[in-house]
């Protein structure tokens, strides 16, 4: 048998994995790219995934990264059933749609802005409201521990993974030539002691491990620091009277905020004149679909829940739903704690609420998840000065707190720790959904704990998967970071300003006002430069 690693190698976003064996051509998640331009170029390369031969998805659970490209699979001719559990089923549905929301939205924008540029509108979305739609109607719903047969000769059973609202770590047992091989997927692992969530299920045997890196080089501070930071920037905040933003998921990382803020205000950390605000129609929902699956939630959640308590509701806890309730928190005065959806802030409304609140001194900014590489989040926590938001540049004069003992993901600890129960020594592992150089620390750190094989694989590497044989790379793609070329912009550039100095005699002799308009654009082009060399 034969996999195919389309996302999510060497990189965080993307997941998605091929298996080919027999007559069966079947994928594991579906995962959207997120992060620089030329990454989420990948987006569009719908080929290589062959929709039209693929029988059939097994989603691991709803977030973007993991789901984002199924109505593209959809609109290109996939129509086989995808696979998940009942709440992320409930999720995803809701979540494509909102995907696809965005998609519409953002290239209606970016064709406005070609329109008034006086050239033709020609941007697609990548993929519309009625590819969402497609989706909700080849999922199969099944339960954890429930053995199911996709396809004949192949089981596969979904295990808590801990990391958000039915969340999987999947056994997938394939027969082929009558030997039966053993495929772990783990999927997103929880981080352990989660407020909303279970703790992750220990799996004892594979042969072939899968098993996602984001923390492989770290570990997350206990929850009690977490809770007393998040204080901190309450406080800080409050006592400037400015606002405390926080960048959350709409599903899991929100919900556990809320939780945060029940129990800050159970100790009275939380003032009461300090209004908090849910920015997110999405979230809004997805906390009701938390409400549904009350079994799926942790123990203690469960009977505080059962004693009448709500703590994912607040006393001055507000909900805005339409986009001028939304506008309304930017002209409101005071105190106040604003969550917003997207987590890494690259799209949604939490980019309106940095535009008018990153550049404030007292006010701060909470980040609770992993930030992926190109987005603003992650420019953000790297410390950059200035951000660009809507083609302006934003001083960053708000503090910054970045609490990762909020993160819905195993610490590299905890992955050990998980990694322990595994008893088959001949295992192989992969490590998948990290930044590889958080891999290769985990990596070490495996080989020296328990002496495992440990595979980096690249993205669009394929690879032969044999039991007791070493395992055999059949295509290894020439390249597989995506390729920022420098050079021919910087060739083009200097090719333009050359025009310029030929030309400068003739911009002389333009009227006044012609010659101010050109100044400003050069200007322009001027501090883009300084820009640059700000940011080396
Ligand atoms: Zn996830
Ligand atoms: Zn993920």
């Amino acid at each position: 048998m034969k996999i195919i690693f389309l996302g999510a190698a060497r990189t965080v976003t993307g997941s998605c994995y091929i298996i080919e064996t027999g007559n069966i051509r079947f994928a594991v998640d579906c995962g959207m790219f997120q992060g620089t331009t030329e990454i989420e170029k990948r987006n569009w390369e719908t080929d290589i995934y062959d929709p039209t031969h693929i029988d059939f998805f097994i989603i691991t659970h709803a977030h973007i990264d993991h789901t984002g490209l199924l109505p593209r699979m959809a609109q290109n001719g996939f129509h086989g059933p995808v696979y998940a559990t009942e709440p992320t089923g409930d999720l995803l549905k809701i979540l494509l749609l909102d995907s696809a929301h965005i998609q519409e939205v953002e290239a209606g924008w970016k064709n406005k802005k070609m329109q008034r540029n006086g050239r033709l509108p020609d941007i697609l979305p990548l993929y519309y409201l009625k590819d969402a739609e497609a989706v909700g109607p080849l999922v199969k719903t099944k339960a954890y521990d429930d053995t199911f047969s996709p396809a004949p000769g192949i089981n596969v059973k979904f295990q808590d993974a801990g990391h958000i609202l039915g969340a999987a770590i999947l056994e997938v047992f394939i027969e082929e030539n009558g030997t039966c091989t053993k495929l772990v997927f783990s999927g997103d692992i929880g981080r352990r002691h989660q407020l909303l969530m279970k703790d992750p299920c220990t799996i004892s045997d594979a042969d072939f491990l899968f098993m996602e890196s984001t923390y492989g080089n770290r570990n997350h501070k206990g929850e009690e620091d977490s809770l007393n930071e998040l204080a901190g920037a309450i406080n800080y905040s409050y006592s400037r009277r400015e606002k405390v933003i926080i960048p959350a998921f709409a599903v899991e990382r929100t919900q556990e905020i809320l939780y945060s803020l029940y129990l800050l205000h159970r100790q009275g950390k939380l003032p009461e004149d300090m209004p908090v605000i849910l920015d997110s129609p999405l979230a809004i929902q997805v906390t009701e679909i938390f409400r549904h699956y009350r079994s799926y939630l942790d123990g203690e959640t469960q009977s505080l829940l059962k004693d009448g308590e709500d703590p994912l509701n607040l006393p001055q806890l507000k909900f805005s739903l339409t986009t001028a309730q939304s506008m309304e928190i930017n002209e409101m005065q005071g105190p106040a704690v604003v969550i917003s959806a997207s987590g890494m802030a690259n799209a949604g409304r939490i980019k309106h609420h940095l535009r008018h609140n990153l550049w404030r001194p007292g006010a701060s900014v909470v980040f609770v998840g992993f930030q992926a590489e190109g987005t603003p989040g992650r420019k953000i926590v790297d410390g950059a000065k200035k951000i660009r938001i809507f083609s302006e540049d934003i001083a960053v004069n708000a503090k910054i707190f970045t609490i990762g003992g909020f993160s819905a993901h195993a610490g590299q600890d905890q992955l050990l720790d998980w990694l322990s129960n595994f008893q088959n020594k001949k295992m192989q592992i992969f490590l998948v959904h990290g930044e590889l150089s958080a891999q290769e620390y985990l990596a070490a750190a495996i080989k020296e704990k328990f002496g495992f094989a440990v595979d980096i694989p690249e993205y669009l590497e394929e690879i032969q998967l044999n039991v007791d044989t070493q395992i055999e790379t059949v295509k290894k793609p020439g390249v597989s970071e995506p390729q920022v070329d420098l050079t021919a912009t910087l060739d083009d550039l200097k090719v333009k300003i050359e025009y310029l100095n030929n030309i400068k005699q003739k911009i002389q002799q333009l009227s006044l006002t012609r010659k101010a308009e050109i100044r400003e654009l050069l200007q322009e082009a001027d501090r883009n430069i300084a820009e640059v060399k700000a940011r080396l």
